[in-house]
Order: structure tokens, then sequence, then C-alpha cells
């Protein structure tokens, strides 16, 4: 089975003409702060409150551990934290 199919009917599909709307990417705005990180997560939230896919989105964001799933603002693990630090120590 695919595992991936109900993305084709997810509110977020149109992935970068989102993007190109928001100025930025509303669903992992990792590098925005402040008030922009607040307006792009905004807009994810409000996208992920009409998409009818809701419920298989929050399973698979069991898997992941970042980002903007099924309308909840989800954060690095620690352990995955600190791999993040080790790799920019390493750049
Ligand atoms: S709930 Fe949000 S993140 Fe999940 S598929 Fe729908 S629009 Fe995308």
């Amino acid at each position: 089975m695919n595992d991936g199919y109900w993305r084709d009917e997810a509110a977020c599909k149109d992935w970068g003409a989102i993007y190109a709307a928001a100025g930025g990417d509303p669903f992992f705005p990792d590098e925005a702060r402040g008030d922009e990180r607040a307006r792009l997560v905004k807009i994810a939230k409000e996208i992920c409150d009409t998409c009818p896919v809701w419920a298989r989105c929050a399973t698979a964001r069991k898997r992941n551990d970042v980002g903007i799933w099924a309308g909840q603002e989800w954060t690095a693990n620690p352990l995955n934290k600190h791999a993040r630090s080790i790799r920019k120590e390493a750049a």
C-alpha cells in the first residue's frame, strides 16, 4: 500500500503555491523567528483546519518530529536537536 496516497487530498498538497503566497514555508518555519514565525504557523494551522485528511496526517506525524502536522506544531526531540547542533559544529 502506498502510504502517501492520502496526501493527494491534503489541503497543503499545493505546497509551492502556499509557499509563494505566504512568503515562506508555513509548515516548516525553522528559520523564521518571532512575529514572522507566528505568522507562518498561523497560516499553516488555518490550512489544516480545512483539511479533509487531518486524521491521516495526525497518524503520519508520529513518524516525523518537526513542523506543523495536523494543525499542531511539533518541535524537534532532544536527540534530534543534539544531532543538529553536532552537524552545525561540523560545518
Ligand atoms: S492536516 Fe495540515 S499538514 Fe496535515 S495534510 Fe492536512 S493541511 Fe497538510
